[in-house]
Order: C-alpha cells, then structure tokens, then sequence
C-alpha cells in the first residue's frame, strides 16, 4: 500500500538508489572476487607473510566438469621477484590469478605461500596478503579519499595523500573541483581508463599488500600514459612478489621469470632472451606484440590527424 501511494518520482528514486546499491555490492563482490562456494577450512589459521614465497604445485582446474583449462600447473615466485604470464586469449592466465586469490580451488595440486597451503589459511589474511591492480578498475560513486582508502579501510588522510602521490595521481586530484573530496563513478566525474588505474594504483600503495597480482590493461594507451603507469607498476612490483598478467612489451622484458600458457599447460618458461631465441610459441607472441603496439601507434596518429 505504502508503495502504491508513492509518487512516481519517488519510485523512480528508489529505483536508482536500490540500482546503485546493487552495482556497489557487486562491484565489491567483484573486487574481493567473493564466492560463497569457496569455504574456509574450520582449521584456518591466518596467513603470515615471511618471506613471501609463492608456490604452484601440479596444479589442475577446470570451471565446470569436462572441460579443464589449467594442467599440472608448477612454478615458483622467490621473494620479491616478478613473473609474467604470457599467453592467447583463453590460455589460462586469469584463471592463474583467481587461483592465487582463491576465488576457486584447483581440483589437484596446490598453492602455497610460504610453505602454507592457501587452501588452510582465513580468507581474510590471505586477501590482506595479496593487493590487486586489476585490468579494469571499478570506482564507487564515492569520494576519490574514498576509494583509494577502499586498500585499507581506516586509513588517515595523510596516508591516503601519500598513496596518492606514490602513484603520481596527487597532480590529477589537486585539478579536481573537490580534489579528495570529488565524487567519481557512475554519478560522479567520468576518470579515463588510464586515470582509474591509476586510483587503483595508489590504493594497491595504500594496502602495501607483499605479494602483488597485477593484471596489465590491453586496450591501448598513449605513449606517456603507459610510460607512467609502467612505472607506477614497476615500483609496485619492486620488492614484493609479484605475479603479472603482462601485455606490455616492457613489462614482458623485465620480469625475472616468463610463463608462457598455452591452453592451460606451460608450453615454455625462462628468461626474455632464451625464450626468443627458442623461436617457438613466445617468439610467435611475442612478434604480434611488436606488430600490435605498432599498429595501435599508427592509430592513435591516425586519430590525432584532423
Ligand atoms: P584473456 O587473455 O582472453 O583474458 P586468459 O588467458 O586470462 O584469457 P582465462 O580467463 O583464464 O583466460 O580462461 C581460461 C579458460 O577458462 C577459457 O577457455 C575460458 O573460456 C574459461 N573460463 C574462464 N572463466 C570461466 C568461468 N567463470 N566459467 C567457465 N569457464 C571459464
């Protein structure tokens, strides 16, 4: 009854707020990348970071039955090193990564940080543990403090400033009409790409997470944009162990260890030098790489010409 008697603008409020609230749910759903199938052992103990060793152990997985898309999976990450995942569309590599945030369990095999099965630890410890810079970054229809505070809930503003600054987003936010206090998201300021990774950067600072999951953006870039964000990430990376879904040729030449996935299987591994001169599957990647970063350069002048 109380409904009926609403006036429709009413409803329509609502409406919108009941929306934006479900797009807040599951935008957070999303980036704490929740399932409720995923159970914690009633023998979870919290997860304390040493050295921050990361381990995968004959790892399979498939999403639903018959169909496996991870085979017998190993490698190791040392201590602050940084492996890139290189692979086609489909080869397996988000799957890497939601298996490390243990959005899903592998069907046999393990994952290990520093000797403890993750499947063993709280989920909330092993979420504290790992900071993600995703591909595409979420924002809330909240303030900018707001959502680089979203890394570590409690923050102080001078922390958030620094975050900020450690991603050299400080400059951006100062040109703002609010400056921290800017609404952004849906309802707010429209960020580009480029600038909500880089949000996204400064609160995977804040969280100053060891063990760090990146997954690089593909869609392209200007040339000073990636330049920026390449070194943002760079220094994300340094000293913590790091997993990157790599896209960029830069990124690809400096990690310390190369995966290459091919339909769920590690077909190659090793440095950028012994891969190429291999002239197998990452030789092939990586001369597409080479011809798409050309060809999205000759684009952007392209669109730049009146
Ligand atoms: P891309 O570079 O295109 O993002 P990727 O290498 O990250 O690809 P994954 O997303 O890990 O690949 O997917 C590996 C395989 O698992 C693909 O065949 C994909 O279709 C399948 N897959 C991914 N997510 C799901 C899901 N939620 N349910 C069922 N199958 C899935």
């Amino acid at each position: 009854v109380i409904q009926i008697c609403l006036p429709l603008n009413a409803l329509g409020f609502l409406f919108r707020e009941a929306r934006d609230a479900l797009t807040n749910a599951e935008k957070l759903r999303q980036m704490l990348a929740l399932r409720p199938e995923i159970e914690e052992s009633a023998r979870a103990t919290p997860l304390t970071v040493t050295r921050g060793e990361v381990i995968f152990e004959h790892v399979d997985f498939s999403y639903e039955p018959g169909r496996q898309v991870l085979w017998d999976v190993s490698f190791r990450i040392g201590p602050g090193q940084t492996v890139a995942v290189v692979g086609g569309s489909g080869s397996g590599k988000s799957t890497l990564a939601r298996l490390l945030l243990r959005t899903y369990d592998p069907q046999r095999g393990r994952v290990l940080i520093d000797d403890c099965d993750i499947s063993m630890v709280t989920l909330e410890s092993l979420r504290a543990a790992v900071g993600v810079v995703p591909q595409d970054s979420t924002l809330f229809n909240e303030s900018v403090a707001y959502n680089i505070a979203y890394g570590r809930p409690g923050a102080s503003m001078v922390e958030i400033i620094e975050a900020a600054k450690a991603a050299q987003i400080d400059e951006l936010i100062a040109s703002l009409p609010q400056h921290f206090d800017t609404l952004v998201g849906e309802r707010g300021l429209k960020l580009s790409g480029g600038e909500k990774q880089r949000i996204a950067i400064a609160r995977a600072f804040l969280k100053n997470a060891p063990i760090m999951l990146l997954d690089e953006a593909t869609s392209a870039l200007d040339t000073r944009s990636e330049k920026a964000i390449q070194t943002q990430l760079d220094r994300l990376a340094a000293h913590r162990t790091t997993l990157v879904i790599a896209h960029r040729l830069s990124t690809i030449v400096d990690a310390d260890h190369i995966l290459v996935l091919d339909k769920g299987r590690i077909v190659e591994q090793g440095g950028h030098e012994e891969l190429l001169s291999r002239r197998g599957l990452y030789a092939q990647l990586w001369d597409l790489q080479l011809q798409k970063q050309e060809f999205d350069r000759l684009e952007r002048k392209l669109v730049r010409q009146p």
